[in-house]
C-alpha cells in the first residue's frame, strides 16, 4: 500500500521560491570583484535567477545542458545556483586555480555550453578560450561598462546585459528530483579531474541535513558567511542551506586575507562561517596582531583538511568561537561528519570534550559509515582500530559522470558504498577521526604513522604557522617523517627544540627524523596544503645519516 502523501519533488528552485516567500527581505550581501559592497534580498536574488532562465531558453540551451562558471562567491554566482539549476539546467562550477589545461580538459569533458566568468579569470579565459569548442557563449560576470574591450574572446557579453533584456517573469519547471542539477570536478592530483554530478534531491536533502542543529545549526536569526568558495563542492552546502533557512547571506568575494575578511564580517553581523583550517588560521593572525575581538561571530565550521586542535582551541579560549570540525569531500556533497557532542558528553571534563570535538565527527542522518582491512572484513568501533573508510548515503556518489567503471564496493546485502580513500578509526559513539588520506599515512618499519598527528603537534608550537609531514624513504624502515615547518613572523625555534617538543606527545619512533624549514607550504587550488608539490620541492632532501 502506498502511502497517500503529495508527491512533490525536491528541486533546488523550490528553496529560492521559498526564501523568496518567506524570507524576501532577507539580504545577500556580496563582496564585489570591483572591490564595492552590494547588497539585495532574496526576492531580488529570485527575479534575477528567473531572468537567468528566461536568458537560457532565448539562448536555445535544452534540459540538461551544462553551464559553468568560473567565478568568486558572489550575488551573481548565486543566481546561477538557481537560475540554470532550478530551471533543468546543470550548473559546472570550475575551480579557477586549476591549470589551464586542466580547466580546457574539464570545459571540454563537461562540454559546457556557455561559460559565465568573473572578469579576474580573463587571463585564464583568454588562455583557454580558443580550445573549448562546446562553448558558444562567453559571459563577463559584470556590468555592461565594466566589460573588457578587446580581449579577444568572439561574442564575449556582460552578465548584465545579457541577463538585463530578459523577463523576470518565469514559472519553474517540474521534473523528476533525480535530474542533474550540478556537476564538480575533483582536483584530480592524481590523473585526470573526474566529474561528480549532483541531483536536485541529493542536493536538497543534503541542505536538510546540513542545517540540523547537531550539524551547522542554521536559522532564520544567523548571518552565514561562506569563505569555503562556491566552485569548491557547492560552498559545501550552503547556497542551498541559506534560502532553505532564511539565514542572512554574506559572500566575501576575492578578498580572502584576514583583514578584509575580518572587516566584512563585523560590517555584517556574522555569526556563522565556514572555511579550510589555512583560512581561519590566516584570520587568527589578523585578528590577534590587531588585538582585535569578533562582536558577532559565534560558531565556524572548519574542515576541507584535518583542523589542527590548537586552532579550536585558539577560536574558543581567546575569542569564544565554536569551531565545527567537520569531515566530507566533493563525491559526499560535501558533508559528511561533524562534531558535536552528545547529551552525556556533557558532565565529561573539558579535556575529554575536547578529544571529542577534535575528531572529524558524527554521521549526519542519512549517511552511514564503515571502516574495513585489506581483506575487506568490517574493523571494530574501538577508537583505536583504523581501516579505510566506505561510506553510502543519498548524497553520496554513485558513479562518475562519464565513468567507465562503478568506484563503488558492494557488500553481502549488495549495497554499494564508496571507499574514499581516507583511513580512519571510529569510536563506540560513532564519532569518526580521519588517521590520514591513505596515500599520506607514513610506512615506518611496518607500523604506520598519521601525518596528520605529527602536524596537530608542531601547530601546538607558538612559533609554527604551518606544518607538513611527509614520509622520506628510508632504507631500513621504508619511510621515516619529517616534518616541514613554516615560522611565524619573528617567531624563533630550531630543529632540536622542535623535536624536543615531541617528547612525551607520542612514542619516540613516531617522532619526525627531522625538520626543514620553508617560507611557504604550496597550497592546492581549495587551500589545502598540497603535499605532492611539497615531495617534488624535497626530491633531492635526504635524511640525516641516510
Ligand atoms: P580534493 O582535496 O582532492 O580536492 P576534496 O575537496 O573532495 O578533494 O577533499 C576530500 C578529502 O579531504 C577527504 O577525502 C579527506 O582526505 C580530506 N578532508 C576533508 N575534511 C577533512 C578533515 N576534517 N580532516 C581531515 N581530512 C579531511
Amino acid at each position: 500500500m502506498l502511502g497517500l502523501m503529495q508527491k512533490q519533488p525536491l528541486l533546488i528552485s523550490s528553496l529560492i521560491q521559498f526564501a523568496e516567500r518567506y524570507h524576501g527581505d532577507t539580504e545577500v550581501v556580496s563582496r564585489r570583484v570591483e572591490g564595492d559592497v552590494h547588497r539585495y534580498t532574496y526576492r531580488d536574488l529570485a527575479a534575477r535567477a528567473r531572468q537567468l532562465a528566461n536568458t537560457l531558453e532565448q539562448e536555445g540551451l535544452q534540459f540538461g545542458d551544462r553551464v559553468a562558471s568560473l567565478a568568486w562567491n558572489g550575488y551573481r554566482h548565486l543566481e546561477m545556483y538557481f537560475g540554470v539549476s532550478g530551471s533543468g539546467r546543470v550548473l559546472h562550477t570550475i575551480n579557477p586555480r586549476l591549470h589551464p589545461e586542466q580547466v580546457a580538459w574539464i570545459v571540454n569533458h563537461a562540454e559546457d555550453q556557455v561559460l559565465c566568468f568573473d572578469t579576474t579569470f580573463l587571463p585564464l579565459v583568454q588562455a583557454v578560450h580558443a580550445q573549448c569548442p562546446t562553448v558558444k557563449k562567453w559571459v563577463a560576470l559584470c556590468d555592461a561598462d565594466k566589460l573588457p574591450t578587446d580581449a579577444g574572446i568572439p561574442g564575449l557579453v556582460s552578465y548584465e546585459s545579457w541577463i538585463g533584456g530578459a523577463s523576470s517573469t518565469y514559472t519553474w519547471p517540474e521534473f523528476d528530483e533525480n535530474t542533474a542539477s550540478g556537476l564538480c570536478y575533483t582536483s584530480g592530483t592524481t590523473g585526470h579531474p573526474k566529474g561528480v554530478l549532483y541531483s536536485h534531491r541529493s542536493n536538497v536533502l543534503h541542505a536538510y541535513g546540513a542545517a540540523l542543529p547537531d550539524v551547522m545549526g542554521l536559522s532564520a536569526r544567523d548571518t552565514a558567511m561562506p569563505v569555503v568558495p562556491m566552485f569548491h563542492v557547492n560552498a559545501w552546502g550552503l547556497p542551498y542551506s541559506a534560502p532553505l533557512t532564511g539565514c542572512k547571506l554574506v559572500l566575501p568575494g576575492p578578498a580572502l586575507d584576514g583583514k578584509s575578511l575580518y572587516e566584512l564580517m563585523e560590517a555584517e553581523g556574522v555569526t556563522f562561517a565556514a572555511g579550510v583550517p589555512t583560512i581561519w588560521q590566516m584570520l587568527l593572525n589578523h585578528v590577534r596582531a590587531g588585538g582585535l575581538k569578533f562582536s558577532s561571530l559565534r560558531r565556524t565550521v572548519i574542515g576541507g583538511s584535518a583542523c589542527p586542535p590548537a586552532l579550536i582551541d585558539a577560536y574558543r579560549d581567546e575569542f569564544g568561537v565554536t569551531v565545527l570540525h567537520a569531515w566530507g569531500m566533493t563525491e559526499t556533497s560535501p558533508l559528511g561528519t561533524l562534531s558535536t557532542l552528545k547529551r552525556k558528553h556533557l558532565s565529561l571534563p573539558r579535556e575529554e570534550q575536547m578529544k571529542l570535538l577534535q575528531k572529524q565527527g558524527r554521521p549526519i542522518f542519512g549517511v552511514d559509515l564503515r571502516i574495513i582491512d585489506s581483506a575487506g572484513q568490517d574493523q571494530p568501533w574501538d577508537g583505536k582500530t583504523y581501516g579505510d573508510l566506505l561510506i553510502r548515503g543519498p548524497w553520496i556518489i554513485d558513479s562518475y559522470y562519464k565513468g567507465e567503471k562503478s568506484p563503488l564496493v558492494f557488500d553481502a546485502e549488495g549495497h554499494g558504498w564508496f571507499p574514499t580513500g581516507d583511513v580512519a578509526t571510529i569510536d563506540p559513539d560513532g564519532f569518526m577521526q580521519i588517521t590520514d588520506r591513505s596515500k599520506d599515512l607514513i610506512k615506518s618499519g611496518g607500523e604506520w604513522i598519521s601525518s596528520i598527528d605529527i602536524e596537530n603537534i608542531a601547530m601546538a608550537h607558538p612559533a609554527v604557522a604551518m606544518a607538513a609531514c611527509i614520509g622520506m624513504p628510508h632504507p631500513k624502515w621504508d619511510e621515516r617523517p619529517i616534518i616541514v615547518v613554516v615560522k611565524r613572523p619573528g617567531a624563533e625555534v630550531t630543529r632540536e627544540e622542535l623535536l624536543a617538543f615531541y617528547e612525551g606527545k607520542i612514542a619516540k619512533w613516531q617522532i619526525p627524523d627531522d625538520v626543514v624549514f620553508v617560507d611557504a607550504i604550496p597550497l592546492g587550488a581549495t587551500g589545502k596544503m598540497l603535499k605532492t608539490k611539497l615531495r617534488e620541492q624535497l626530491k633531492d632532501y635526504k635524511l640525516p645519516g641516510v
